[in-house]
């Protein structure tokens, strides 16, 4: 980072770069805004996690998501947007020009979009590292289509997996979902169309402990436990047999991972509002701006009702148009 990018006021300060971010990067440079995205050691989002995409418009034959993210960050660059791929580590929004630090570089902005984004909470094995994007995934709605009259694998006990659940009930032959208790913690209803369902098995207080297959996944690993017994201690046959359960292997083409997603907000909280969830809270009738004039939010990282590609863009183009906005009410403000 030369000096002179470290020196800059910015017009707009992009933090993220999925679609939402790179959406408001196209826009805001589009609009001869001195546009700088800070994109983030994983740069290109959720996106960059799932392999064919298929339902975003303009995209006939699909596109793979770190093709389609490398073509929205070369169409913010065609208009002059900047791309740095660090972390945020700290902001102040308390003054302006706000600040946004990185690693190795202090950004001062006139207004800042927060697009960080949020992710799909992993089941945390080394195994479903090892086959990432290979027959796993976290959502139903992107993937579900590649798993015809197949056997899919569910786990989750709340909304989010009887929904996808049921999604997946269009697609494969057979759904069982695997919950690690003995109650499902989602609605009366959603539970009820489920548990009606005849494509969809239940196995209760069970839980995936190893995902099987050399380059894609053919089975998982369950531990069944009797009811009451925690999960956390059983890891292999021996310590099942010693708490009264059982591992075994269970075939399936795919494994959907339905426990929640957790919003990247840490870095924004105790300045800008937060539900109990941690998600952004929009302010007011405008729906991208924040508790903070002058800082704007996009994507995920305050709809948890969608989380698609396409939503998370076309919140981009409002944050990116919200803050033009702004920035034009309050230079004039200032003449
Ligand atoms: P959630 O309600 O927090 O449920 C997460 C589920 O995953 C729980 O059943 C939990 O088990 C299980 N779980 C968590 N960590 C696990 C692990 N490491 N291994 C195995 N299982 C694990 O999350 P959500 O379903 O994503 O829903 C989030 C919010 O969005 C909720 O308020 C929900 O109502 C809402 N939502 C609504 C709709 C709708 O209305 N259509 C759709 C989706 C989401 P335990 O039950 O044992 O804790």
């Amino acid at each position: 980072m030369s000096d002179e990018a470290a020196d800059a006021v910015y017009d707009v300060v992009i933090i993220g770069s999925g679609p939402a971010g790179c959406t408001a990067a196209i826009y805001n440079s589009r609009a001869f805004l001195k546009t700088h995205v800070v994109a983030g050691f994983e740069a290109g989002g959720q996106l960059m996690l799932t392999s064919d995409v298929e339902n975003f418009p303009g995209y006939p034959d699909g596109v793979t998501g770190p093709e389609m993210m490398a073509d929205l960050r070369k169409q913010a660059e065609r208009f002059g947007a900047t791309f740095e791929d660090g972390d945020a580590t700290e902001v102040d929004f308390t003054s302006r020009p706000f600040t946004v630090k990185t690693d190795t570089a202090t950004h001062r902005a006139k207004t800042v979009i927060v697009a960080t984004g949020s992710s799909a909470k992993w089941l945390g094995l080394e195994s479903e590292k090892r086959l990432m994007g290979r027959g796993i995934s976290a959502c139903a709605t992107c993937d579900g289509f590649f798993f015809k009259d197949k056997h899919v694998v569910v786990v989750g006990g709340g909304d989010t997996a009887m929904e996808e659940s049921l999604f997946l009930t269009k697609y494969a032959s057979k759904v069982t979902i695997l919950h690690r208790r003995d109650a499902f913690r989602a609605s009366k209803i959603m539970q009820s169309r489920v548990l009606g369902h005849k494509k969809i098995e239940v196995v209760w207080n069970s839980e995936v402990i190893e995902l099987l297959g050399a380059e894609r996944v053919e089975a998982v690993r369950v531990a069944s436990h009797p009811q009451g017994n925690p999960m956390d201690h059983i890891k292999d046959t021996a310590d099942a047999a010693a708490s009264g359960g059982k591992v075994y292997g269970l075939a399936c083409d795919g494994l959907f991972v339905a426990i929640g997603h957790r919003p990247n907000t840490d870095l924004f909280r105790g300045q800008l509002h937060l539900d109990e969830a941690g998600y952004i809270m929009p302010e007011g009738a405008h729906q991208t701006r924040t508790n903070i004039p002058g800082i704007f939010v996009a994507g995920d990282v305050f709809d948890h009702r969608y989380r698609q590609a396409i939503t998370a863009a076309g919140t981009g183009c409002k944050a990116a148009m919200d803050a033009e906005r702004w920035l034009d009410e309050h230079e004039e403000g200032d003449k």
